[in-house]
């Protein structure tokens, strides 16, 4: 946490509003805000503002090779073999579960960045292979870093306490952040920065401890943390399956506003935002800011990208 960052994207990104999507959800035009860490580099998204701490504390250890691991569409382990490549580093991904070429995504975008992959089968250890990986990379001389899956440490989550500063001189009438949790560091750096009570998390079911994650995140970044908002309503089936809420949300986000979301994360969280509305925890006559954490590659290496496809066919 002592270690510099170093600079990959430039900040803050813009805060634009949504004035169309602010009367669907049943708030007032004025009402709803985006902030837009979907225009990062790296084919945006969140996890470049934790790597930039990241990268800052391997590079500070001198590594030379960054390794991590996540799901076959991570955001994430694409987002570490962009910010590796930037550094003149190079990467090893680690990545679970059943890959396929014809759902390309964040795939597709790994081989650009020059990164190798590692495949682990579902039901495989993915830590032995994480551990294997790095001793053979030692044995060649090199120094591996190993960033966890999300990049959610202290360290990475100071990224979103900086955006948290940000956002409180953006909008400093802010009432509540919209955020999809998954690993917890994002949500956790902005309950640090701008307090729990103005912190609304979605939780996509990455991992079975949100609140206990996002409590020990934040509580590491010096905040005391009370009354965590934590909706747990929209993970359906699970992490990376689609609801129909979440596909409800996609549809109004994009008809309105010109928003792309995708099924895994911004998508759950705007149909987080649409239940608070309706249940009145986010109330008309306040500054609601959605936090767009980006995804658009995932988009394209998920399931519901070929029914989009398919059903803007029918007929054609
Ligand atoms: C990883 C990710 C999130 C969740 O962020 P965490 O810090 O892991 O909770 C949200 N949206 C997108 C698009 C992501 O890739």
């Amino acid at each position: 946490m002592s270690t510099p960052p170093v600079h990959l994207s430039t900040w803050p990104t813009p805060l634009d509003p949504a004035p169309r999507l602010a009367v669907a959800l049943g708030l007032e035009p004025g009402d709803l805000w985006v902030r837009r860490d979907d225009l990062t580099s790296f084919a945006g998204g969140n996890k470049v503002r934790k790597l930039e701490h990241l990268v800052g504390e391997a590079a500070a250890a001198g590594a030379t090779v960054l390794v991590t691991t996540g799901g076959v569409q991570s955001n994430h382990a694409r987002m570490t073999a962009a910010a590796a490549a930037v550094r003149g580093l190079s990467s090893v991904l680690v990545l679970t579960g059943a890959a396929d070429p014809a759902r390309p995504g964040n795939l597709a975008l790994e081989e650009l960045f020059g990164a190798r992959v590692v495949l682990v089968l579902p039901g495989e250890d993915a830590q032995a292979r994480i551990s294997a990986v790095t001793a053979e990379l030692r044995d060649a001389g090199e120094v591996p870093a190993v960033l966890p899956l999300g990049g959610s440490t202290p360290t990475g989550a100071c990224g979103y306490l900086a955006c948290a500063g940000e956002l409180a001189e953006q909008a400093p009438d802010l009432d509540t952040v919209v955020v999809a949790v998954g690993s917890g560091g994002t949500m956790a750096g902005l309950v640090a920065g701008l307090g729990a009570e103005r912190v609304l998390g979605v939780d996509t079911g990455a991992v079975p401890d949100p609140a206990e994650r996002v409590t020990e995140l934040a509580t590491a970044l010096g905040a005391t943390v009370g009354g965590l908002r934590l909706r747990r309503d929209q993970v359906g089936e699970g992490y990376g399956a689609l609801t129909e809420a979440g596909a409800t949300a996609m549809r109004t986000a994009a008809r309105t506003e010109g928003l792309v979301l995708e099924p895994v994360y911004t998508g759950k969280a705007m149909a987080g935002l649409t239940a608070a509305v309706a249940d009145g925890s986010v109330r008309p006559g306040r500054r609601t800011v959605f936090l767009h954490s980006g995804g658009l590659p995932g988009l394209i290496g998920h399931p519901y990208a070929t029914e989009l496809a398919a059903r803007a066919l029918d007929g054609a």
